[in-house]
This record gives C-alpha cells, sequence and structure tokens, in this order.
C-alpha cells in the first residue's frame, strides 16, 4: 500500500474507526501497543504522540526515556473482526528521539538502514517467508497444553480436523488483511502447519510477519485453539522453522539471475550466499533466538546443522528452489519463527552484501547427504556446524565486527545483555530430563 497520512484519515473514517493500535516491537519482536481513539488520530499522524521507552525491552536509556512514534501511513489496516464499540485500524510506527533522529534501538530502524544500504548498491531486497507454527488443544481452565488430537501429515487432505478449519479461517482473515496466501498446509508433526504468504520487499515482509504471527493467535483463539511458533515445542517430532527465501532485484531485474551460467545463477547469488555461509554462525543468536531455537537444530526433522549449501538437498542451510527467472532465490533454512523479523532481515541482508562487497565465493555446493559423512569428511570439505546452544550463539554474534555494524551499538549490546540473562536463568534450572537420568542412578 501507498497511502499518504491524508488517504489515513479518509479511510478511518470510511471504516467508522474507533480505536487505533499504534505497533511497534521491542529488540526481540515483541509487538507492542499504544491503544489510541480516533480522535487522536491527527496527532498521531502528525508524529506528536510520545511514550514512555524505559519499560520497553532493550529500549532503555539513562538519559531520557520519551519517545515519539511516527506511524508509517503505508502500514494502515482496519482489522476485519468487528469490536463492539467500532472498528479496530492499526498502524505500525517507527520510533523517534525527541530531538527528531531515529531511535537507534527500534528494530524497524536497523532494518530501514540495511535496506538503505542495499539501495545506495542499487539492490532491493525480496523476502518470501514460510512460517510454521503448531495448533495445541487448550485445558478447561483455557490454558494451552501441547495436546494435539490431528494425526495428519505432510500434505494430509482428509479428514478435515479442527486445525485445518482454524487454518482456512486464518488464510481468509490474511487475505481480508491484504496478504496474498500462495500456500497452505499441514507440516510433518501432528499439529503442525504452514502458511505462506507472497515475497515482497524486505520491510513489508517483516511488517507481515508481526501481523501474520498476530492474526494467526488471535484466530487459533477464536477456534479453541492455541498457536504456537515456539521453535521445538515437542520432543520427537519435527519443530518449527522460517525458512527465508531471499533475492535482490537490481533496476526491476532478478540480480541472483544470470541464463548464461551453467547453473543461471549469477555471481551476485554466489557471493550473497558466500557472505550467508561465512557469517552464519554469527547470525544464528538473532535467527534463532531462544534456548529453545537450538533444539530444533538437530539432525533427523529437515531442519539445518551444518553449513551448506545445496541445489537438491534440504538437509543444508541454504537450498535453492529450482526456479530461475523473477523468481530466482535462495533459501535459507536455519531462521525459526521466534526471530524478531527485522533484526532478522537486517542480519541476512548484511551478511549478503557482505559477501557481494568482499567477493566471497562460497564452497562448492554440497549435493551429498551431510548428516552420514564423518567428521573428517565434513572437515575436508570445510563444511561448519552452527553453534549447538544459545551460550555459544552468543559467543559468535559477541565476536562479529559484522554484526555489531549490522545491529547498531544499541541493539547488539542490549540484544547480548538480555539473551545472556535469558541463558543464565535456563542454565540453573533443575530440567525434568535431569531429574528422570539421575534421581534414582545417583
Ligand atoms: N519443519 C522443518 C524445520 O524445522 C522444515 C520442514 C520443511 O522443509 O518445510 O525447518
Ligand atoms: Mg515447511
Ligand atoms: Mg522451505
Amino acid at each position: 500500500n501507498h497511502y499518504s497520512t491524508e488517504d489515513v484519515r479518509l479511510l478511518a473514517k470510511e471504516h467508522k474507526v474507533e480505536f487505533v493500535r499504534l505497533q511497534f516491537t521491542d529488540i526481540f519482536g515483541v509487538l507492542k501497543n499504544v491503544a489510541i481513539t480516533v480522535d487522536q488520530l491527527d496527532k498521531a499522524l502528525n508524529n506528536e504522540l510520545m511514550f514512555d521507552g524505559s519499560s520497553i525491552e532493550g529500549f532503555v536509556r539513562i538519559e531520557e526515556s520519551d519517545m515519539y512514534l511516527r506511524p508509517d501511513p503505508n502500514t494502515f489496516v482496519v482489522f476485519p473482526w468487528q469490536a463492539q464499540d467500532g472498528a479496530v485500524a492499526r498502524l505500525i510506527c517507527d520510533i523517534y528521539n525527541p530531538d527528531g533522529t531515529p531511535f537507534e534501538g527500534d528494530p524497524r530502524y536497523v532494518l530501514r538502514r540495511a535496506v538503505a544500504e542495499a539501495a545506495a548498491l542499487g539492490y532491493t531486497m525480496y523476502v518470501g517467508p514460510e512460517a510454521e507454527f503448531f495448533l495445541f488443544h487448550v485445558d478447561k481452565e483455557g490454558a494451552p497444553t501441547t495436546q494435539t488430537h490431528d494425526r495428519a501429515g505432510y500434505f494430509d487432505l482428509a479428514p478435515v480436523d479442527h486445525g485445518e478449519q482454524a487454518r482456512r479461517d486464518m488464510v481468509l482473515t490474511l487475505q481480508k488483511l491484504g496478504f496474498e496466501i500462495e500456500a497452505s498446509h499441514h507440516e510433518v508433526a501432528p499439529g503442525q502447519h504452514e502458511i505462506d504468504f507472497k515475497y515482497d520487499d524486505a520491510l513489508d515482509v517483516a511488517d507481515k510477519i508481526l501481523t501474520f504471527k498476530f492474526v494467526v493467535r488471535v484466530v487459533a483463539q477464536r477456534h479453541g485453539l492455541h498457536a504456537t511458533f515456539m521453535p521445538k515445542p515437542l520432543f520427537g517430532v519435527a519443530g518449527s522453522g522460517m525458512h527465508l527465501n531471499q533475492s535482490l532485484v537490481r533496476n526491476g531485474v532478478n540480480a541472483f539471475y544470470d541464463p548464461a551460467t551453467e547453473t543461471q545463477l549469477s555471481t551476485e547469488c554466489l557471493y550473497y550466499i558466500g557472505g550467508l555461509l561465512e557469517h552464519a554462525r554469527a547470525m544464528a543468536a538473532v535467527l534463532n533466538p531462544t534456548v529453545n531455537s537450538y533444539k530444533r537444530l538437530i539432525t533427523g526433522y529437515e531442519a539445518p546443522v551444518y553449513i551448506a549449501w545445496s541445489n537438491r538437498n534440504r538437509s543444508p542451510l541454504i537450498r535453492i528452489p529450482a526456479k530461475r527467472g523473477m523468481s530466482t532465490r535462495i533459501e535459507l533454512r536455519s531462521p525459526d519463527p521466534a526471530c524478531n523479523p527485522y533484526l532478522a532481515l537486517a542480519v541476512c541482508l548484511q551478511a549478503g552484501l557482505d559477501g557481494i562487497k568482499k567477493r566471497t565465493a562460497p564452497p562448492p555446493p554440497c549435493d551429498q547427504n551431510i548428516y552420514v559423512m564423518t567428521e573428517e569428511e565434513r572437515r575436508e570439505l570445510n563444511i561448519g556446524v552452527l553453534p549447538e546452544d544459545l551460550r555459544e550463539a552468543l559467543g559468535e554474534l559477541q565476536g562479529s565486527a559484522l554484526m555489531r555494524r549490522a545491529l547498531g551499538e544499541h541493539v547488539f549490546n542490549r540484544y547480548l545483555e538480555a539473551k545472556r540473562i535469558e541463558w543464565d536463568r535456563y542454565r540453573c534450572q533443575i530440567h525434568p530430563w535431569e531429574l528422570e537420568e539421575y534421581l534414582t542412578k545417583f
């Protein structure tokens, strides 16, 4: 959408909007809302709305905590569900300091900066995400469980169950919100689903991922289900990924496509892959941000473990889907849906651009099954391993000059600090597995 502030005023009137949710995210990508009544909309559109940022995770500043919300008119949508007292709309906001400069702790700004750097080199990044999630039942008190009744598998059609109905409703709701849904299907694990929407430019897609997760949760709730984007809610079955299909466009042409080469991939595409592979370990803490994320990145469940790319295999970190022409793209398979989409796209883009700038040639594609190789064979082929846990990933992040620059000093430091605390809280816990393993043994 390309809306002016005047369009937003008119649309709000036309749809009889009573409330507007002003949305933004903290550094973890958790959606925040400041709800205003429609009579405050003018003030909001004039960028006069102030809020206290000191209570937002990762925003805290010592000098001052007053910040300004600048709604992005292009993000205006009216929610398709009818609230009791009139329609509700939302606007996604950028966050500004009182002196009128963008707030460097705003994740949307981190992505805007990356997008601007790409634009300076003539590129626009396009992204198509594939977010997976589980639908679980809630108990009598309404609390989420990890139970699912459904026994369907990948792409199963019948019998249509509760989850399928909820998913259909999600698709319809997303369409009403302007999403073009390309596919929606059951995933491998019981209760696991995927809905894919059409690729778009990076900022738009990051905004859409937030809206998507919000809609999936709300609709699930209306069906008496709990939707979760937790990466690995169940031991022994597949986890949920959010594969990111990425391409760069230059002068309206897909820069990853080159019909003259054997693979029809351009050199820019290869360098971009080279950059992603080089920085894969450093990016992990952003793409796989939780303790739980690393329980997904294990062998046996179509999630990547090794740092390699392939034209065929599904197991490596990067896969090249067969489509060419305008659809030429690379699919990064490590990200999970717990990541902050703004930061995730920013670090991918910066890593890829770094590859292009430094002409980082990737190792040859690996079309063999990496999982059956010995450590030695992998070493010979120069195939690295993703971090095994959040602690290791944070160490890699901390040591990366590119990530520091990509995230900016403020986000980089706050992110590390908060995630270290998260790891420490986990580390001190006694987990059920330990009790089962040791309580009677010793
Ligand atoms: N669920 C798998 C993952 O964790 C991906 C399955 C697929 O290829 O769609 O990434
Ligand atoms: Mg999938
Ligand atoms: Mg995929």
